[in-house]
């Protein structure tokens, strides 16, 4: 028997049938006015769930091209930067500012904690010379999202630019670009949007512009000023992932369908279900309270239990496919996505496989007590403050 696997990582998130009907559409020319009018629909909606008025192009990579492009655009050689590193995908912002020849002053915390203001501050009185400060919204490696208001704040008094790692929490989680005055936020197909992997987007403000124009990185797919001009005249510098971008536009609708204050509402219920499941099972959850994240829930592995054990069974019993610890928590942590396309059923699903997984593997019985913590936060509940 197969399954209908239940794809529970921090991305790629579950396509939803629409999603996958709307990429199956005949092929087109990128140059051509259907393209045309398909680059504007997706723009106009990637900028009203961005809030922001600024630019935004779309660039045909994962994720990690958005980062990089950033980079290549922003900076010279020889740049003072600083990098806020809490984990993971901190440190491919200071891995990729680095590889571009800058100078990189890392803020770190530990794992599992939150970029403070204060030390951010701090680190910006420090060095004086540092031009563009890198933050990760979302840090996806430890399940914790930053205070993404206090920091853009601190960023913004000592007159710095901004770029943000959204990737895994733009159309999960409110961003409001605009707002808090964000320079630069990126953030991919594949994460909330509901959509398959291959384009990610970028938001560039004025200011970023002129760092634009002045920095001498080397730079030709990714350079922001070549998509700009293409996407004024209604396509884009190379072929397009046009099948990516035709799910996107419906994965957009159906965002907007559902209303985003109650697609929030919703991964912040999901996110907090399962953290008082997880908590029920024994895991011990990894980000600090207050700052744990809305699209995935990490949480550290009971003694005893052999995660890779646990995940294969889950994968190979249940259908459940769940995301391991990365760098340093390799082997210690499960992280289990909510982002996108999930509900609260596929929650207790989720939930009631971990539960009989741990009972197969002696490591605690399945009496439904994950079930029934989530429950209590799961639909009819308002949306739960984070736990
Ligand atoms: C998924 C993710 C990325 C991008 O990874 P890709 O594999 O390149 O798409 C970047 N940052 C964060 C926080 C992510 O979760």
């Amino acid at each position: 028997m197969t399954f209908q696997q239940q794809l529970r990582i921090p991305g790629p998130s579950p396509l939803p049938e629409r999603v996958i009907r709307a990429a199956a559409k005949p092929m087109i020319d990128h140059r051509g006015p259907e393209f045309a009018e398909l680059l504007a629909d997706v723009t106009a909606g990637l900028k009203r769930v961005f809030e922001t008025d600024n630019d935004l192009v779309m660039l045909t990579s994962s994720g990690s091209g958005g980062l990089e492009s950033a980079v290549a655009n922003l900076v010279s050689p020889g740049d003072k930067v600083v990098c806020c590193v809490c984990g993971n995908f901190g440190e491919r912002f200071a891995g990729l500012a680095d590889a571009f020849g800058c100078r990189v002053a890392r803020l770190e915390a530990e794992w599992g904690q939150p970029i403070d203001p204060d030390d951010l501050s701090h680190v910006l009185s420090a060095n004086p010379d540092a031009g563009v400060v890198f933050i990760t919204h979302n840090e996806t490696s430890t399940a914790l999202t930053n205070n993404l208001p206090a920091l853009s704040r601190v960023v913004r008094e000592h007159g710095r630019l901004s770029v943000v790692d959204g990737v895994s929490s733009i159309a999960s989680m409110p961003i409001e670009v605009d707002a808090l005055g964000l320079d630069v936020a990126v953030s991919a197909s594949q994460k909330g949007w509901m959509a398959a992997p291959g384009v990610a987007f970028v938001s560039i403000s004025q200011r970023a512009w002129e760092f634009q124009s002045r920095a001498r990185s080397p730079r030709y797919y990714f350079d922001w000023a070549e998509a700009k001009k293409q996407l004024v005249a209604g396509s884009t510098p190379f072929t397009p992932a046009i099948s990516v971008i035709y799910g996107l536009q419906e994965g957009i609708l159906m965002l907007e369908e559902e209303g985003l204050a109650n697609v929030y509402a919703r991964h912040r219920r999901l996110a907090t279900a399962t953290a008082a499941g997880l908590a029920e099972l024994g895991f011990g959850l990894f980000a600090a309270e207050g700052y744990r994240s809305a699209t995935v829930t990490g949480a550290v592995a009971m003694t005893g239990l052999d995660v890779a054990a646990f995940r294969t069974l889950l994968r190979e019993r249940y259908g459940l496919v769940i995301a391991g610890g990365q760098g340093k928590m390799t082997g210690k942590m499960v992280r289990v996505g909510h982002l996108g396309f999930v509900n609260d059923g596929d929650v207790v699903q989720g939930l009631w496989a971990m539960e009989n997984a741990l009972d197969e593997l002696d490591i605690a019985p399945a009496d439904g007590r994950a079930l029934a913590a989530a429950a209590r936060h799961l639909a009819g509940e308002p949306a739960g403050a984070a736990v």
